[in-house]
């Protein structure tokens, strides 16, 4: 099998805690992945990554899964050239599980003079300007050479907000897109690098229901994307900027409609208490570059002290979008979480870890204060250290989640 998905318990909510099995290993879900861009997670090396994380019992299990960016491979140094590696995998000496999007969302976000017709997308590289062109045939060509255990089907991501018309417009050529895709890759999974080695398995290739924000056209691509049959289904074009309500909604509604004996993932979200939301609810898969890219900015995650709901309201302290997750989860009564700036003097002193909670390796061994000197001092390793400990946040927080679901 290249991919089979047990479920071992599901709450009256929804969740579920289940193992996903795949190519280069198991992965128990809910799980959250870490984005590795350009095939590494910015700033952490791959052995670290395997010793992030715990599983329900708390033993420490490392990183389960990573993704990485097929536009960025696409471009430098190229899916050949990683095809001719090996795959990303013997590439970037990382042997378990991996994902790759299908570089749609990248070439309507960051490539320039994008040309869409029914046949693909032509566009320039945010690199060197130089002229490319995406169909679903090639985004899944490029995704075999790269080699992931997971790989999706190439869609046009719509421009929020968009009206009802556009939005059914941009699905109806999602859905071509899609059946376009499954024939390419049926017809050429068996080209992946490791097809021999790992004794004629393959990647297992997602549909992705898009919609936008209309609940009747949520219904119609999910009911579209099942009837083609794929081993899991992705809910794409959320958390664009829209109110969580809607997101939420959303979600909701989308997963009513997909079958329940197959993952179900939701991409790029999103801040602590929604991907414990979303996991409640039965999503088993969710990724976010938020963890890394706000560790990179200075910007930590951690448990909240009691009573200290209030102090995190504080303007000064915190982002508005901040604010409204902290409040929303303080007010359905769950565990809220603060985002801190490690730059503050009010840590220059602080002999405190991040995250008194916090089991990971930075908390074990560091404190505030020589955090803040070194992202204050601009040292490299600062980056390392809180993306270590953002990562570990992240997947402590699904590891949390996972134990609870299996009392189910
Ligand atoms: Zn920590």
């Amino acid at each position: 099998m290249s991919l089979a998905f047990e479920i071992s318990a599901a709450a009256a909510s929804g969740g579920r805690s289940g193992v996903l099995r795949l190519p280069h290993g198991d992965v128990q879900t809910p799980v959250f992945m870490p984005v590795g861009t350009q095939a590494t997670v910015k700033t952490v090396p791959q052995d670290v990554l395997e010793r992030i994380g715990t599983d329900d019992a708390g033993v420490e299990i490392g990183t389960q899964i990573i993704l990485a960016n097929t536009y960025h491979l696409y471009l430098r140094p190229g899916h050949e050239l990683v095809r001719r590696m090996g795959g990303v995998h013997r590439f970037m000496s990382w042997q378990r599980p991996m994902l790759t999007d299908s570089g749609g969302f990248q070439v309507f976000s960051l490539s320039q003079l994008r040309k869409v017709t029914d046949d693909g997308v032509e566009f320039r590289s945010h690199l060197d300007g130089s002229k490319h062109f995406f169909s679903p045939e090639h985004s899944v060509e490029v995704q075999i050479a790269l080699g992931a255990d997971i790989a999706m089907v190439f869609d046009e991501c719509v421009e929020t907000p968009a009206t009802w018309q556009r939005t059914r417009d941009s699905m109806g050529l999602t859905h071509a897109w899609a059946a376009r895709s499954k024939q390419y890759f049926d017809a050429h999974k068996h080209e992946v690098p490791w097809h021999a080695e790992l004794g004629g398995k393959t990647q297992s290739l997602f549909g992705i229901v898009q919609g936008g924000m209309y609940a009747d056209l949520r219904r119609e691509s999910a009911e579209r994307l099942v009837e083609m049959d794929f081993p899991g289904y992705a809910i794409g074009g959320l958390a664009v900027g829209e109110p969580r309500e809607v997101t939420r909604e959303m979600i909701a509604r989308t997963l009513e409609l997909l079958p329940k004996d197959k993952p179900r993932y939701v991409m790029g979200v999103g801040y602590p208490d929604e991907i414990e939301e979303y996991a409640r609810m039965g999503v088993d898969m969710m990724d976010c570059v938020l963890p890394t890219r706000a560790a990179r900015h200075g910007l930590l995650f951690r448990s909240a002290e009691v009573g200290e709901e209030l102090s995190i309201a504080k303007p000064d302290t915190v982002e508005a979008s901040d604010q409204a997750s902290a409040e929303s989860a303080s007010e359905t009564g769950r565990k809220t979480w603060v985002r801190m700036n490690i730059k503050r003097t009010e840590y220059a002193e602080d002999q405190r870890p991040i995250d008194e909670r916090c089991s990971c390796m930075v908390c074990k061994r560091y404190t505030r204060a020589y955090l803040r000197h070194l992202f204050v001092a601009k040292e490299p390793l600062a980056l390392t250290l809180n993306s270590i400990h953002n990562l570990s946040f992240y997947l402590d927080t699904m590891a949390r989640v996972r134990a609870e679901l299996a009392k189910a």
